[in-house]
């Protein structure tokens, strides 16, 4: 059995690759049959797998060890070489919806990919290829901006990462002054940020242009492969949340303040959750792996399959170490049918939530693997954290074995979170649909129109009088706004998704795991309401799913003493 460390790498030959391809492509456009055009899908497949495998294998090395010269000159090469490969798959994907024999390919492969490979057609034309470079160049603007913030704080100048920690510190004038000084540093950059987000705007409404879109929202939902919703739908979904989940969000939040004996909760009081501290793992990263092995163990088969394939495989890096890369993340390895798991545990919650969420995300590739069509390994965003956000749920019995008597603590925060997390991600979305279908209002006039939504996603958020905030500057910090226009509702989706498997857990959890593990099995291979209709999942976008799914989550949190955790 070969673990990661002993998996073969070798720089992709890209000019072989090249004529691989093109003989791919004559024997696809000369196939006289559905099953010669199949086989050429086959072995272009088979190429796809042997590069990914490759970038995947040299990007987990790299960020394992960033001062190791040989991966990181791997990782540049693969920085150039992507949009090579992209030029390729684009030629493929061509060929693919022009098929002659796509009736009798379809019922063999499933509809799902020539419905992305359509989509993502339409996304590109060599006319737009600068745009795209000015888009990405102005991405890396906004990153560059915020990681060169230093702010000066309790005498040492501190990067934004660094502010984390006093910005969450009990005691309240060191999280008041903290946040005031972040958002200081937003408003000094004022200019920066707003002159960006403008270039980025007016340019994706002249993609949007050339590529025929009316306006660029609709071009966005196809760069998402979203095939099977649209602005709309979105639109009454958000109307849901305002209406039955922004009301529980707001007695949360009283709860919280009473929690903290405060009257109200100021902007900087909104990320503690106890006075006491938050539920903190009972022992070091080799003891929390080996509760979380002894979890998955107990979990199911399949879990206890899976892990032992990850352990075996030496297929997880978790503890953090001088020359790792920042962050966490789930990765790939078509070739050897091998997901992979990294971070950097701290002795946080956070370490935890790795071992169930990312681990949600590896379960569901690992169970994925049998497709041979690369585009079904992992679904669209918004149904890939299903899986791992309800993971987190699935492994509620045993927050115990991590947390010890601050279980309970977890679980109610762990709740409490997830649901009042819902109401931004919203807002974050309903300004992105804003800023779109308005491109021509001014840097001002998005701050206030922010502002607007914030008021009725987020309406007991009180920014204690400053004059930044108060103008509508808080959407800055929000990353995805700037590089990933419109991904951030995925996230809100798919907890909705999860709380539903929590309140079927609960009643009948064999049930609820046999629906899960059919979930994961399906991977990519139907659009998102089409997987939510095959694990018995309800529609978030037909009116009365958000409310029936908050019922058993309301009433199991009114039904906590979070006074005495
Ligand atoms: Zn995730």
């Amino acid at each position: 059995m070969t673990t990661f460390k002993e998996f073969d790498y070798a720089r992709p030959d890209l000019a072989a690759f090249e004529s691989a391809f093109k003989e791919q492509f004559v024997a696809l456009r000369s196939a006289a049959s559905a099953e010669a055009f199949g086989a050429a899908m086959k072995r272009v497949n088979a190429l796809r797998e042997d590069f990914e495998s490759m970038a995947n294998i040299a990007q987990i090395r790299h960020t394992m060890n960033t001062l190791d010269a040989f991966y990181e000159a791997e990782n540049d090469f693969f920085d150039e070489a992507g949009p090579v490969m992209q030029g390729h798959v684009t030629e493929y994907y061509r060929l693919l919806v022009g098929c002659p024999f796509r009736d009798r390919l379809e019922k063999e492969w499933g509809s799902q990919v020539f419905r992305l490979a359509e989509l993502q057609l339409k996304t590109f034309s060599p006319e737009v290829m600068e745009d795209l470079q000015a888009e990405n160049r102005l991405g890396s603007e906004y990153v560059k901006l915020k990681a060169a913030a230093r702010i000066m704080f309790e005498g040492q100048e501190r990067n934004l990462a660094q502010m984390v920690p006093f910005a969450e510190s009990r005691d309240r004038d060191t999280r008041r002054r903290a946040k005031e000084a972040v958002a200081a540093f937003y408003a000094e950059h004022d200019g920066d940020f707003g002159r960006i987000y403008h270039e980025l705007v007016a340019l994706r409404a002249r993609i949007a242009g050339k590529l025929g879109f009316d306006s660029f929202i609709p071009l966005a939902y196809a760069r998402l492969g979203r095939s099977d919703y649209d602005a709309a739908m979105v639109a009454s979904y958000r109307a849901q949340v305002r209406e039955a989940v922004v009301p529980v969000a707001r007695e949360l939040r009283a709860r919280q303040a009473k929690r903290l004996g405060l009257p109200a909760l100021k902007h900087y009081d909104e990320d503690i959750a106890f006075l006491s501290g938050n539920a903190a793992p009972k022992g070091d990263p080799a003891w929390i792996l080996a509760a979380g092995k002894r979890m998955y163990e107990e979990m199911s088969p399949e879990t206890a399959e899976f892990f032992g394939f990850m352990t075996s495989r030496e297929l997880m890096d978790l503890e953090t170490r001088p020359g790792k890369a920042a962050g966490g993340y789930c990765s790939y390895i078509p070739n050897e049918g091998a997901p992979f798991i990294y971070s950097n545990f701290n002795g946080t919650s956070g370490d935890v939530d790795v071992l169930t969420h990312e681990a949600g995300h590896a379960f569901q590739g690992y169970r994925s693997r049998h497709f041979e069509l690369p585009e079904y390994h992992w679904p669209t965003l918004e149904a890939c954290e299903i899986h791992s956000m309800s993971m987190e749920f699935f492994a509620w019995p045993w927050m115990e074995s991590f947390f010890k008597e601050d279980a309970p603590k977890y679980r109610f925060n762990h709740l409490a979170e997830a649901l009042m997390f819902i109401p931004y991600g919203a807002a974050v979305d309903e300004f992105q649909h804003w800023v779109y279908a308005n491109p021509d209002a001014s840097p001002d006039g998005r701050k206030a129109a922010w502002r607007r939504i914030e008021r009725e996603y987020l309406p007991w958020r009180d920014y204690d009088g400053n004059a930044f905030l108060e103008d509508g500057g808080f959407w800055y910090r929000q990353g995805h706004i700037f590089e990933d226009p419109f991904y951030y509702i995925d996230y809100t989706l798919a907890q909705v998704c999860a709380f539903e498997f929590w309140g079927k857990s609960r009643a009948d959890r064999a049930g609820a795991w046999k629906d899960y593990l059919k979930l994961c099995g399906l991977g990519g291979s139907l659009p998102f309401t089409g997987l939510l209709l095959e694990a018995g999942l309800g529609n978030p976008f037909r009116p009365g799913t958000i409310a029936r799914t908050m019922e058993p989550i309301k009433a199991w949190l009114d039904g906590v003493d979070d006074m005495s955790l």
